[in-house]
């Protein structure tokens, strides 16, 4: 294993709202262009278990109609070249090893399942309990977010997770957090045969003279430029520098960027219309770990609206310093702190499609250039008035409906205002399907075009659906994983076993 970055170090920043929120410590420093040409400081970052370890940890299965043609408001949402059902077995192995915990049977749009979730739910906090309630009151079917966090509720004391309030976009100080440096990549470096060299860019991927086959895999490490070679190549960089290392990579066989003769390489690039909705009311919220609470109620639509309009959950609870790093519209007499106290923080996810304009380009230095227009965006938009009609709902013993004061946006793109730059669901540039000229790996992730480079993380997506990525990518890596052992042939003996 390659990995640019190191191990996040384990230090008391880990958990510091200041430095996590404020001050960007732990986000990569490297600068990207926009389709305008202007700087854009991206929020991702560059280390072993890559943007797991500042994830939120909500772990969803894609619903088994996001593999199907989906017909949007804005236009279609296309098929994926495989199935639910091929997918199904690979999502409960994923839930065991990120060690999922959720509750079957209640969310309305939740696909089969061949398993229970591996751990029970996350409970409620009160307030949060209090609003789950009200939801089933007003119909709706509210449920508890799947969550890959050690969480041990009934032996609180041998629980490696404390249940504290910097877990989504923090890295766990305790490693706590199922992220995929604890829970995959130091695993497989007990295995005799698995390597990582850390600080180690990949620059560039070179091919033998037909172009067939990945000959060379060139490294920047410190001051020195490496070599490797390897029979198979993967690439998992993220959606964005996979694409561009492809794209970098390009030589006389491949003029266009390895695997692109299809001209898709960095195309159809989706993040998600995603935004924070800050309720505010007059009694407080005290929730510490506040991402317990879903609703997919509105994900295909409504009777009166039949195009899918997305999912609603939660991010972590949203502090003074969260607050100040993407200020909301201040509610009148209000300051960022009251309204830190007040707020229930809400996350909101609905689809956008895949435009082909949408894409990773390279400067003429070789740098990243992300040009993006949204896409789709009616659907959100109805997404943020349902949850607005709900919330004026609200009433409480105390204060009656004068409790709730209104919902207001936080820009949550942490460190800048620039809204491209929040690019957390990236997927969709090197998209799989089943025919070459129009996507660049097949349905087993290899690219079309060669014999030996597959591309293994959220890049082959052909349409992002509505709830969050991770667990489809880890899914799917799973997947990709059983056909490389069949490929590969019997495991060879370990060294010195004689
Ligand atoms: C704050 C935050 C919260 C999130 N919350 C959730 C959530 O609750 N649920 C969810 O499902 N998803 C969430 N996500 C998204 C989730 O983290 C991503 O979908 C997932 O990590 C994507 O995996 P990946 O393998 O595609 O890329 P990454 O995780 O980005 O991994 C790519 C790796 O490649 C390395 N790399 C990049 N370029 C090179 C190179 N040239 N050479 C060598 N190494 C390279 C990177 O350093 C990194 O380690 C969140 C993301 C963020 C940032
Ligand atoms: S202790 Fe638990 S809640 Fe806190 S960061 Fe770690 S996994 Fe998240």
């Amino acid at each position: 294993m390659l990995e640019r970055g190191d191990y996040v170090p384990r230090e008391k920043e880990n958990w510091s709202s200041q430095a996590v929120n404020l001050e960007a410590r732990y986000n990569t420093k490297e600068v990207w262009r926009d389709k305008k040409g202007a700087l854009l400081h991206p929020h991702t970052n560059y280390f072993v278990g890559g943007n797991t370890k500042f994830y939120g940890a909500a772990l969803f299965r894609l619903r088994k109609e996001d593999f199907g043609e989906l017909k949007h408001h804005g236009g279609i949402s296309p098929a994926w070249p495989i199935s639910y059902e091929g997918l199904e077995p690979y999502y409960t192995r994923a839930e065991a090893l990120y060690q999922v915990h959720g509750e079957r049977g209640v969310d309305p749009t939740e696909p089969p399942a061949s398993a229970p979730y591996p751990h029970p739910p996350v409970s409620h906090e009160p307030r949060i309990e209090q609003l789950h309630e009200d939801f089933k009151g007003w119909g709706l079917s509210p449920f508890h977010t799947p969550l890959g966090v050690m969480l041990d509720e009934h032996e609180p004391r041998k629980s490696l997770c404390i249940r504290c309030n910097t877990c989504d976009g923090f890295p766990c100080l305790v490693q706590a957090k199922a992220d995929a440096q604890v829970c995959a990549v130091d695993p497989a470096l007990g295995h005799w045969n698995v390597e990582l060299a850390t600080r180690s860019y990949v620059s560039r991927l070179e091919t033998s003279p037909s172009g067939r086959e990945v000959t060379g895999v060139v490294v920047e490490r410190g001051d020195r430029i490496e070599r490797y070679t390897a029979d198979i190549v993967v690439v998992a960089a993220g959606a964005i520098n996979s694409a561009a290392l492809l794209l970098r990579s390009a030589n006389e066989r491949h003029p266009k960027g390895l695997a692109n003769r299809s001209d898709v390489v960095g195309r159809h690039y989706m993040g998600h219309t995603n935004s924070v909705q800050i309720a505010l009311s007059l009694c407080p919220n005290p929730t510490v770990f506040q991402k317990t609470l879903s609703v997919n109620d509105f994900y295909f639509g409504t009777n009166e609206w039949t195009y899918p309009m997305g999912h609603i959950s939660f991010v972590g609870k949203l502090d003074l310093h969260a607050l100040r790093a993407g200020a909301p519209a201040m509610a009148p007499g209000w300051t960022l702190e009251m309204m830190a106290k007040h707020s229930l923080d809400f996350w909101l996810t609905s689809e956008d499609l895949p435009d082909p304009d949408n894409r990773v380009t390279l400067d003429r230095d070789g740098g990243i250039v992300l040009s993006y227009t949204p896409n789709n965006l009616e659907g959100h938009e109805r997404l943020q008035a349902k949850l607005r009609q709900l919330m004026k709902r609200q009433k409480c013993a105390a204060h009656g409906s004068e409790c709730h004061k209104g919902i207001f946006a936080r820009n949550f793109f942490v460190g800048d205002r620039i809204p491209l730059a929040g690019v957390a669901h990236q997927n969709g540039t090197v998209r799989f399907g089943h025919d070459p000229a129009t996507s660049a790996l097949d349905p087993n992730c290899k690219a079309h075009d060669l014999d030996n480079l597959y591309v293994v993380d959220a890049s082959f997506f052909p349409s992002s659906a509505a709830v969050n990525p991770a667990l489809t990518v880890m899914a799917n890596a799973l997947r990709i994983g059983d056909h490389l052992r069949e490929r590969l042939g019997p495991h060879p003996l370990p060294r010195n076993s004689g």
